[in-house]
């Protein structure tokens, strides 16, 4: 989960009661990865950077120090941080109250029976995903895991020949960028030109569109 985004799907519990302290004065919510200014006020980072990017020069929004730039921003102390991840929050997904806001991340991504996820199968291309509680029965149901042994030996197969063909396209390219070369200093023999009208559709396309790569320069 991307960072910060985990917060949508959680609520403060008792928030008239948070220690003001620990309340953002830009977005008036609890701060998230609170940064210090150089005049000692702290915000969250999302918020001051927002604000200072606004402005073309930055001052601080509660004592108007001027100029503030987002490099002078250091990471607030340890204790304000532990404090933070004390708060209480609800899980807005399988309502779940009393969690630390510290182990949100770890609650959504691990616990939490209403979050999405993926199929087990889903490196085999399954494409289910759905709330934790429901893999169970997914599973049962999954017409890719019984599959596992041929997929996964497809795949790899696959890959390979991806690799192979990508290897095969540069080969090509290079081979005719080496023609192009040739062709300009003239140094074809003239028994070489049946040769020439050999070479496949891709390959003269490459060497038309080198030329007008080289045309252009
Ligand atoms: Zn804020
Ligand atoms: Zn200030
Ligand atoms: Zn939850
Ligand atoms: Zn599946």
């Amino acid at each position: 989960m991307a960072n910060g985004c985990e917060f949508e799907f959680m609520e403060y519990m008792d928030e008239q009661s948070i220690d003001p302290n620990l309340i953002c004065s830009i977005c008036h919510k609890p701060l998230k990865d609170p940064v210090c200014t150089s005049c000692d006020h702290t915000y969250g980072r999302a918020c001051i950077t927002r604000w200072l990017n606004q402005n073309d020069i930055g001052s601080c929004p509660m004592c108007l120090k001027k100029p503030l730039s987002i490099n002078e921003l250091t990471q607030a102390s340890r204790p304000l941080r532990n404090m933070l991840d004390q708060l209480r929050v609800q899980c807005l997904l399988c309502t779940q109250t009393g969690l630390q806001r510290g182990n949100f991340v770890d609650h959504m991504n691990k616990v939490c029976p209403k979050s999405v996820i993926q199929c087990q199968a889903a490196d085999i291309k399954c494409p289910w995903k759905g709330p934790r509680d429901e893999l169970q029965n997914h599973m049962i149901a999954c017409v890719f895991e019984p599959l596992r042994p041929v997929l996964s030996t497809l795949i790899a197969e696959n890959r390979q020949l991806i690799d192979q063909v990508q290897k095969h396209d540069n080969e090509i390219k290079a081979l005719a960028q080496k023609m192009y070369q040739l062709q300009k200093s003239k140094h074809i023999p003239q028994w070489n030109t049946r040769l020439q009208v050999n070479i496949s559709y891709a390959t003269r396309k490459n060497l038309s569109d080198c030329g007008k790569a080289n045309n252009r320069k």
